[in-house]
This record gives C-alpha cells, sequence and structure tokens, in this order.
C-alpha cells in the first residue's frame, strides 16, 4: 500500500455505486474531434450521400459487435443500451434531416449529420428529466462513434486499461463502459453525470465502486495519483493521508458486511417484529426492469410510469404496441400483480410524437398534463386503457390514474374506462372485468377531498414527489431552493394522515409510490402512519426491508404519533432519524 499522501484533497460528487475502492488514476481523456467542414461539388454530391449511408451501415456493425459482447460479459439487460444506439441509427426523421440539410447547404455529410445531430441532443438534454436527460448522452454517443467512422479515425478506448486502476474520466459513454475490463476497473469516476447514466449504470452491475459529478476531478488529477472512491457517501479523496486509509479501511469492512446482511435478509418476509406484513412493490420506467424487480423480491409493480412509452420515440406508440409492452411486464411477473399508470405527459415531460398537442406553456407543472390531457383526448386515453386492458388477461393488473384533481375527473376516467371495456368486449378479446381503479393522490385538492374520491376507486396511491411540490410550492426540479423540499413539514405529515385515514375509512388500501417511500428513514414513519404498501425503484427493496425486520409496527406507530406532535420540522427529521440509527445500528 503506497502511503505517499501528506496532504489528502477531499472532492464531492454524486454517490453512484457503492463500494469503496483504493488504487491509482487511469486518466481518460477523450481527444476531441475535429470536424472538418466543406463544400462538396455538384458532380460528388451522390457520393457523399453514399458515403454517409456506407458510415451508417459500419456503425450498426460496430454496435451490433459491442452488443454481442456486452450481452456475453454484463448481461442482456445492459446490452439493450445499444437496441437504443441502433434505434438512433435507424431513426429516419435524423436521417432525412441530414440529407436535407446538406442538399440545402451543399456542406460536407460530417458538418451535416453533426448539426442536425447536436439540435436533438439539445433538445433532449434542456428536458427536465434525469432519465430522458441522459437518452441525449446515448444520442452523444452514437453520433461520436458515426463521426469517428466517416472520419476513419480511432477514438482512445478504455480497453487499454488493463492493470488495476480508477478509471478518471469526463464522462463514460454507453459503448465506452461496455468496453471496460471489469478485472482491471477498482473504481469509475465521472465528472459528468447522475446516478441513471450509463456509467453508472454499468458500474452497479459490475459492483465496481463509482462516484460521478465531480466537476473537475479530471483537471486535478494526473495518472497515477492515488485515490479513494467512496461510492457511499459520494466522495473521492485524492492522495490520502495514512489516518484516512487506516478509517477507510475500517469503514469497507463495516458496509460491505451491512450490504451483505441486507441482502440476505431480503430473502425473507417483509415483516415486523410483531408481525406486520408491509408490501414492498417496484417503481418502473421500462418493462426490462422486470429482471430487476425479481431480483430485489418486489412484491409486483407499484407504479409502472407508462409515458417513457409514448416519450422513447418520435411517434405515438399503438394499441398492439403498448400491449405487447404491458403484457410482457405482467407475464413476466404474475401471479404478482402489476399498476399501470395511465399516461402522465406534459409538466416536465413533453410528448415527441405529437409535440402540437401540448404546447408551450407558462406554467407546465399547473398545466396541461396527465389526466387532464387524456379526458380532453379520449380517443388517445382509450387507445391506452384497452391496452391495459387486454393485458389484464394475462396476469394481475391495476389501472392507476395521475394527477386527479377532483371527483369529476376521477368519474370522467372511470366512464372512459367503461366504454374501452366495451370495445375490448365487442371484439371478443378477453380482460378482467373486475380490473381495479387507483387514484393518484398527488395534488392538494385531491389529498384533502380524499374521503369524496374514496368511494369511486379501489385503492390510493401517494405521490409524495408532486404532492409535496404543490403542498409547499416548490418546484421539485429547482435546485435553488432544494433545501425547502421538506417531506418532514408538518403540512405534508397532516395530509398524509388525512388521506391514509379517509382510504382506511372507505376500506381501501393506501400505498406510497413517491421518493420517500424508498428512503429507509423516512419508511417507518409512513408505515406507522398506517400506509398499508409502498413502493421503489428496485434496489432500495432491501435497505427498506431491513428497517421493517428490525422494528415494531408499534414503535412505529409511537414514531408517527410523536411526529403529528411536532410543530418543527427539524425536530421531526431528527426524530425520524433517530427512530432509523436506533433499529438500524451500521456501526
Ligand atoms: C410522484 O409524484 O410522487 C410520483 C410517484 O409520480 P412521478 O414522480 O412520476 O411524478
Ligand atoms: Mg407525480
Amino acid at each position: 500500500m503506497d502511503l505517499r499522501g501528506t496532504t489528502e484533497t477531499v472532492i464531492r460528487g454524486i454517490a453512484a455505486s457503492r463500494g469503496i475502492a483504493y488504487g491509482q488514476v487511469f486518466l481518460y481523456l477523450q481527444n476531441e474531434l475535429e470536424i472538418p467542414r466543406y463544400t462538396v461539388e455538384p458532380a460528388k454530391r451522390m457520393a457523399e450521400i453514399a458515403r454517409f449511408e456506407q458510415a451508417l451501415v459500419t456503425t450498426r456493425q460496430q454496435i451490433a459487435k459491442i452488443r454481442q459482447q456486452v450481452s456475453k460479459n454484463l448481461s442482456e439487460d445492459e446490452a439493450l443500451i445499444f437496441d437504443a444506439h441502433q434505434m438512433v441509427l435507424e431513426d429516419q426523421a435524423l436521417i432525412s434531416e441530414t440529407i436535407r440539410e446538406f442538399e440545402t447547404t451543399g456542406l460536407n455529410i460530417e458538418t451535416c449529420f453533426n448539426t442536425i445531430a447536436q439540435r436533438y441532443i439539445a433538445a433532449f438534454a434542456e428536458i427536465d428529466d434525469e432519465y430522458l436527460r441522459e437518452r441525449a448522452a446515448d444520442i452523444k454517443d452514437v453520433t461520436r462513434r458515426l463521426l469517428h467512422t466517416l472520419l476513419g479515425q480511432t477514438a482512445m478506448q478504455l480497453t487499454e486499461l488493463v492493470e488495476k486502476r480508477i478509471i478518471v474520466a469526463q464522462d463514460v459513454s454507453p459503448s465506452e463502459a461496455a468496453g471496460i475490463d471489469r478485472s482491471a476497473a477498482l473504481g469509475i469516476v465521472t465528472d459528468a453525470g447522475s446516478r441513471t447514466s450509463h456509467a453508472v449504470i454499468v458500474a452497479r452491475s459490475m459492483k465496481i465502486p463509482s462516484v460521478v459529478g465531480t466537476r473537475d476531478l479530471t483537471q486535478r488529477v494526473k495518472d497515477g495519483d492515488w485515490l479513494i472512491v467512496d461510492g457511499y457517501e459520494g466522495v473521492v479523496v485524492v492522495n490520502p493521508t495514512q489516518a484516512t486509509l487506516f478509517r477507510y479501511g475500517k469503514i469497507q469492512k463495516e458496509k460491505s458486511s451491512f450490504e451483505s446482511r441486507l441482502m440476505t435478509a431480503n430473502e425473507l418476509p417483509s415483516e415486523t417484529i410483531d408481525g406486520v406484513h408491509v408490501t414492498l412493490r417496484a417503481n418502473i420506467e421500462k418493462a426490462d426492469e422486470v429482471a430487476l424487480v425479481k431480483q430485489y423480491r418486489g412484491d409486483g409493480v407499484g407504479l409502472y410510469r407508462t409515458e417513457y412509452l409514448y416519450l422513447s420515440s418520435t411517434r405515438m406508440p399503438t394499441e398492439e404496441q403498448q400491449y405487447a409492452n404491458y403484457r410482457a411486464i405482467v407475464e413476466g411477473l404474475a401471479p404478482a400483480p402489476v399498476t399501470i399508470r395511465t399516461l402522465d405527459i406534459g409538466g416536465d415531460k413533453p410528448l415527441p410524437g405529437n409535440p402540437q398537442l401540448i404546447g408551450p406553456e407558462a406554467n407546465p407543472f399547473l398545466g396541461f398534463r396527465a389526466i387532464r390531457l387524456c379526458l380532453e383526448h379520449p380517443e388517445l386515453f382509450k387507445e391506452q386503457l384497452r391496452a391495459i386492458l387486454r393485458a389484464s388477461a394475462h396476469g394481475k393488473v391495476e389501472v392507476m390514474y395521475p394527477m386527479i384533481g377532483c371527483a369529476e375527473e376521477l368519474a370522467a376516467a372511470n366512464q372512459l374506462l367503461e366504454q374501452a371495456k366495451a370495445e375490448v368486449r365487442a371484439r371478443g378479446q378477453a380482460f378482467d372485468e373486475k380490473i381495479r381503479i387507483g387514484t393518484m393522490i398527488e395534488i392538494p385538492s385531491a389529498a384533502i377531498a380524499a374521503d369524496i374520491l374514496a368511494p369511486h376507486c379501489q385503492f390510493f396511491s401517494i405521490g409524495t414527489n408532486d404532492l409535496i411540490q404543490y403542498l409547499l410550492a416548490i418546484d421539485r426540479g429547482n435546485n435553488r431552493i432544494a433545501h425547502l423540499y421538506d417531506p418532514a413539514h408538518p403540512a405534508v405529515l397532516r395530509v398524509l394522515k388525512q388521506v391514509i385515514d379517509a382510504a382506511h375509512h372507505a376500506r381501501i388500501k393506501v400505498s406510497v409510490c413517491g421518493e420517500m417511500a424508498g428512503d429507509p428513514i423516512f419508511a417507518p414513519l409512513l408505515i406507522g402512519l398506517g400506509v398499508d404498501e409502498l413502493s421503489m425503484t428496485p434496489p432500495l427493496i432491501p435497505a427498506v426491508k431491513f428497517v421493517i425486520r428490525a422494528m415494531k409496527f408499534s414503535d412505529a406507530e409511537k414514531l408517527a404519533s410523536d411526529a403529528l406532535a411536532q410543530t418543527d420540522s427539524k425536530k421531526t427529521a431528527a426524530l425520524v432519524e433517530a427512530f432509523y440509527q436506533r433499529h438500524v445500528a451500521v456501526e
């Protein structure tokens, strides 16, 4: 072990993949692509288009090869990234716009393609949604690859990494990530990136500790510097001192034994010490996450955000496409239930297949989104409802409406569901006549009038992400006021209690599917308030189950009543934190 560090530098980023690594830096700097710009003579224009088409073919072949490698070395799930890349290369809009740009400007095809691709990248990068912003990374990756092919250049490869090192890079694209040799990469740190970037997905699947969002680390280290990567806390220590190394050695031992305790306990039932069962379900955005739901023992899906089907394509998905997608999930998880949420488009999520439908709005979060849009476009809504109904013939399906604000909206949605049922029935197609209907409670008016909504559905699911943003008037995506977004606010607790009581009074179940449900510190509070089910992103299930198994329901009830009596949200936060620490002693 090298102990040269006398003064160390601690850099904070985002914890992306758990674990602690210690080793020397492999600085991965991608060379900037120089794109020449010149006019193509009219006589050579046909040949220029042929060159573009040939480059598309070659790049598709390269991607197919990488896909094969990844599927073999990692998993079929990871390999699906490359299907998305193939789709970019096959996107007719991108190809025809490039050719149109070439026909109007007469400039070389690299310049034309880059102009159009950058336009797409900028459009995706502006979307206020982490998942979709990451799709800009897909287009960037494919663009870079195609430009390399057109220019006949090869990029610096992560495959050059042969000895055990920590990769430090500006960013790591999916195809670069796929080239990483897992036995040589001790850790991955990127200046850019977020929790859902591809580098992170790959790091997690390979169980390589990773920190992202370190901003300028690539400029502060050089090849061979010693680093600690703390993937639990999102910290990187450059040239650590002996004392730090000693501390980390100890933490690493404790954390990895805690992780394995979590995973072992995850095989056991989700039950408190005094025998109360709490159903833990999964939030998913894509059909291929079914494997993840199973891996983390989710009891089915509590929230399938179907809008990603509409967002990932420039065409609106047809009833058949939706049916196939929903059916795959339902069959994959049967007999466990799958709650399919109807289209929650608008707000921060545009509709690429029909951008005119929403149009510009001064306050998109208070605007034409989700159920409001669906009720005004019954054909679009019923197309989805029919697909959901048909999927219900293959397992246990529940349908759930987002952004319900009043009983009239719920009644109107139910009426369209009845029409959709009649249409499917008339075609002679099978479906579950008694499909359960859920209402998302995420608008304060719905929460306060929950008793009026309850008789018209079979369950509630509280969307705390939106509910808190609307209740506290805090834009959930605005960094400047992020510190005011407070799940422990007395108003939040009182409203949650009111919704839960209204549900139970009407004898319907209530779940929480916002981020609060997957936070092991807040989960006991929600359970103590009376929530029947929690739904969260699959990898969070073990930590939540662990705290459930370590506590008594009666203690969680006491925690909830103490929290409700508090008037200061900081004290409430301290209460729930202390409860967690008492029950889950890490050290
Ligand atoms: C929520 O608002 O809490 C929720 C689960 O829905 P989404 O995050 O998709 O808006
Ligand atoms: Mg919501």
